[in-house]
Order: C-alpha cells, then sequence, then structure tokens
C-alpha cells in the first residue's frame, strides 16, 4: 500500500480519515484514486476536484471516501460502497462496528485490483462483483462464499475472538478480513476470467472442477484432512479440498504477494530495487523479503507474515495466475 503526504507533508495512510497534523479531513477521492486531504470547501487537495463524502462516512462512519460533488446527490455512495449490496441490521452498535471492518478490507481489495491493473470494466460486467455482507439470525446461519458474482461474508468473521477461535480450529496460518476477500475474489475471478475460457489450462494445473462434484469433495475433504504431501502440491491445507479452492487459494497468494511488493515499493524502495514484473523475480523478492518480514513478526511475538513455502508445482499455477492477470492489464494474450 502507497502512503500519501497531506498538504502539511504528514503522511496520510489509506485508513486516516483525518490529518493528525493539520487536522484536514482526509480519505481515498474516487476521483482521482489517491488518499488525500480535503479542504475546509471540499476541495480535493491532490486533484483539486470538488468533492463530498460518501454517505456511508456521514450517516454511519463506516468508510473514509469522497466522490465528486458534480455527480453527488443526496445518500450517493462511494464505488467501493457501492459494491455493498446487502448490510446487517444496523440497529445494533455492533454491527455497525463489524460492517466498518469489512468496509475497510473491501477498499484494501480494490486497492490491490489497481496494482495489479485488473480492468475495473470486469468487475462491473454482467453478473457484476457485489457483496453481502449478514449476520446469523437464530434461524438461518450465514455462509461466507461466492455465488454468481454475490460475495457473502458472515459478520462474525469481523471478531477478532471468533476469527481467531476459527483460525485455530483448522490449523490456519492466518485468517483476516482481507484473506477472506481475497480467497473469494479468486472464486468470481474463475468464473469471469477462466471458466469457458481458459479451461484445459486450468484443469492441467488445478485438476478437473466437473470431475469432483463440489459438495461431496468438501465432505470427503472435512473427514480425512488433506494429503499426507500436500505441501509439495498445493500452496496451503485447504487448496487440497477441491480444485475451485485451490484456484482461490493461489490466487490469494497471488494477490498477497502483489500487495506486500507493493507496499515495499512504496515504503522501502531499496528492497525491491531488482524487481523485475515477470513471476520468478516477483516470488524471489517475496520470499526473501518474507524471511526478514517473519523474522520481525516473531520479534514481536506474531504469526509468520509469510507463512508460505512455494514448491515448483505451486509456481506453475501463480504463472498461470500471472499470465491472465498480465493479459487483461495489458490486452494481450499469453502465449506461455
Ligand atoms: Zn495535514
Ligand atoms: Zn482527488
Ligand atoms: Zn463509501
Ligand atoms: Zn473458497
Amino acid at each position: 500500500m502507497k502512503t500519501y503526504t497531506c498538504q502539511c507533508g504528514t503522511p496520510l495512510f489509506f485508513g486516516n480519515r483525518q490529518c493528525v497534523e493539520c487536522g484536514l479531513d482526509a480519505g481515498w477521492c474516487d476521483v482521482c484514486s489517491e488518499t488525500a486531504a480535503v479542504s475546509p470547501e471540499g476541495t480535493c487537495v491532490s486533484c483539486g476536484t470538488s468533492v463530498v463524502p460518501c454517505a456511508n462516512r456521514t450517516t454511519y462512519d463506516v468508510c473514509n471516501c469522497f466522490v465528486d460533488a458534480s455527480l453527488a446527490e443526496p445518500g450517493t455512495l462511494c464505488r467501493s460502497c457501492g459494491m455493498t449490496t446487502m448490510v446487517p441490521d444496523t440497529s445494533l452498535p455492533a454491527n455497525v462496528r463489524r460492517w466498518a471492518l469489512l468496509e475497510a478490507a473491501k477498499r484494501r481489495l480494490l486497492y490491490d485490483f489497481r496494482t495489479v491493473g485488473y480492468p475495473d470494466d470486469q468487475l462491473t460486467a454482467l453478473p457484476p462483483l457485489a457483496f453481502r455482507f449478514l449476520s446469523d439470525t437464530p434461524d438461518k446461519h450465514v455462509v461466507t462464499g461466492h455465488a454468481n458474482g454475490v460475495i457473502t461474508i458472515n459478520t462474525s468473521e469481523a471478531d477478532p475472538v471468533h476469527r481467531e477461535s476459527t483460525r485455530q480450529q483448522f490449523g490456519e496460518p492466518h485468517r483476516t478480513l482481507i484473506g477472506h476477500m481475497r480467497h473469494e475474489t479468486g472464486h468470481f475471478f474463475w468464473m469471469r476470467e477462466i471458466e469457458g475460457r481458459r479451461d484445459a489450462e486450468a484443469t492441467r494445473l488445478f485438476g478437473d472442477a466437473d470431475a469432483n462434484p463440489y459438495a461431496e469433495t468438501m465432505k470427503q475433504y472435512y473427514e480425512q484432512g488433506p494429503p499426507e504431501d500436500w505441501n509439495e502440491q498445493f500452496i496451503s491445507t485447504y487448496a487440497a479440498s477441491h480444485p475451485w479452492e485451490d484456484f482461490a487459494e493461489t490466487y490469494a497468494f497471488y494477490l498477497d504477494m502483489r500487495a506486500v511488493l507493493d507496499t515495499l515499493r512504496w515504503n522501502a524502495p531499496e528492497q525491491v530495487q531488482d524487481l523485475g514484473d515477470d513471476l520468478p523475480s516477483m516470488l524471489a523478492t517475496y520470499c526473501s523479503a518474507g524471511i526478514v518480514l517473519n523474522e520481525i513478526n516473531r520479534t514481536m511475538g506474531l504469526t509468520d507474515l509469510v507463512p508460505e513455502v512455494v514448491p515448483p508445482a505451486v509456481v506453475s499455477k501463480l504463472q498461470f495466475v500471472h499470465d491472465v492477470f498480465e493479459s487483461l492489464r495489458t490486452g494481450v494474450v499469453s502465449q506461455s
């Protein structure tokens, strides 16, 4: 993530809603796609456009974005909030707090898409990418997942106690909201970019999804667990459950990697001076940075930032994900 600068010279971070030094309102400007300060008259300091806050910033404080004032009407939402089609009962303060954390993770996901150059029109084509943030009710459990462009996330995932106990239960190295966003959009990406377009290559790398009925295969995975040698073929244990999950886990790792490399690029450029735009270069830089980042985390008693080891079989899968993103970014179909 890029660190931005206020007009007063103070760093502005992606989640800021005010400059801590000069006190100006700040946030993500949908017009210039920057985190920027906004003058008391309502002008984005970065692009000079007249802006107004997203209605979810004013009404619920679950967003930090600004939108073009000339296009706004009362209740206008920013681009990110506009992708949310259902939210939990906002009369309960705990729900609003959880919703805010989910929106923050979603804004970060949309920044990821900018980093990798995923075209906006791929998100808005029919059916568009949409999000539902829902809470369990006494008679209905909300299952986190993706279906036909719609990502549903159970708001309990925004409760750190629940999330950590679930992480322990499944033996996961990480369980985070941004991780959910990256994983679930892997299923969206499969639907939009892989299925019906790149089937032969996807089947060769991830296995035949059609030959493995999803419900049955997942039941078997939960009963038996991953194969003993899962780490020679997969990026995570969960990736071993089904070809779709293998793809989503691999894709999520790819976005993790790109996000960390982007953060290094803006904040510690000396760490990435040899970084090229090819996958082997990215992986090598990420893995060597990971050794340092893991050690820093261990110093502070935290879990490893980069827990994964990438075997050759997974490198091929990552190369596929990289090639698809690159062909979408450049409009050139890869020959590899
Ligand atoms: Zn300032
Ligand atoms: Zn702006
Ligand atoms: Zn918003
Ligand atoms: Zn999944």
